[in-house]
């Protein structure tokens, strides 16, 4: 059984074109849709800042086309061929592979997103991200060229331990964009909607919890796909308010245009945390985070602050 093929089905990738597609629709349709019921309001001004995160996203595009393509192509058809990685040992029917294959790289790319927050030398690429000083679909796209490089290491080990063949990774790499693209946008879903949504996957009011500038709030909603690492990792926080919630982080608080946004990394050490400024000067000169945020109450219901 383990030296069997894999179906031919599960070696061939997604068309591109049909990705590409999938990608540029929703992207479109958030883009219209955000503008038309907005969940936050807006700080900095749109057109610019839309052309920032745009062009982040084309030397992104061309690190990953240049860098990334040609490591992790090969390696999933490796795998494949060769039945590498825990999937490829299963044995399992090419639907069940597929779907436990998606699971565990969006999964592993928990743990990394973790990564790109907990360790300085990850922090100061992915800072640039968290920078932007309002969250919608073009922020999906705003990473700094270097991060994408960065991973590279990550994502080959994602491919091989996880033993996702080319199908597999072409399509939770299709599913990742798209799923980035709606958690990043500002589009104000109904809150009964949302609040059902969010118990499956990452929706736009627990991403813009994970774009606060309040240390602890940064620290919560890592997931890409699907919500339950967040859930398994007691990681999950969903009790605070849009409206109250300031998007960024402290050390960068004036709006980003390109050039800054590219040196950004080599410049000085971004700070990781301080004082959040509205929401603790409500609560007094004595209170500190801890007043501000029970971790006890972190999983009460949208019901309780969505209006
Ligand atoms: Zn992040």
């Amino acid at each position: 059984m383990a030296s069997v093929r894999s179906s031919p089905a599960m070696m061939r990738p997604l068309p591109g074109a049909a990705a590409a597609a999938i990608i540029a629709g929703a992207f479109a349709a958030l883009y219209l849709l955000e503008r038309r019921r907005p969940l936050r309001r807006r700080t900095d001004d749109d057109t610019s800042r839309t052309a920032t995160n745009l062009v982040a996203a084309a030397a992104s595009a061309v690190a990953i086309r240049a860098l990334e393509k040609p490591v992790v192509t090969p390696l999933a058809r490796m795998v494949a061929t060769r039945r590498l990685g825990l999937l490829q040992k299963l044995g399992l029917p090419p639907w069940a592979e597929l779907t436990a294959g998606v699971v565990l790289l969006d999964y592993t790319l928990y743990l990394w997103h973790v990564l790109t927050h907990k360790m300085p030398m990850l922090w100061r690429f992915h800072v640039a991200h968290h920078a932007d000083l309002d969250l919608d679909a073009s922020t999906a796209l705003r990473f700094h060229f270097a991060e994408m490089i960065l991973s590279i290491p990550w994502r080959a080990a994602q491919v091989v331990v996880v033993g996702a063949g080319p199908r597999t990774l072409s399509i939770w790499q299709t599913s990742t964009l798209v799923a980035i693209l709606f958690h990043h946008s500002n589009l104000e879903l109904p809150a009964p909607v949302e609040r059902w949504l969010c118990r499956l996957v990452t929706t736009p009011r627990m991403h813009g919890i994970h774009h606060s500038v309040v240390p602890e709030e940064t620290d919560s909603n890592w997931s890409t796909i699907f919500s339950f690492p967040d859930y398994l990792h007691a990681t999950i926080r969903l009790n605070v308010p849009q409206e109250e919630i300031t998007i960024g982080v402290p050390s960068h608080r004036r709006p980003l245009r390109i050039t800054t946004f590219l040196a950004l990394p080599f410049r000085e050490r971004p700070a990781r945390s301080m004082t959040p400024p509205r929401r603790l000067a409500a609560l007094g000169p004595a209170a500190s985070l801890a007043d501000a945020m029970p971790p006890a109450d972190r999983v009460a219901h949208w019901r309780d602050v969505v209006s």
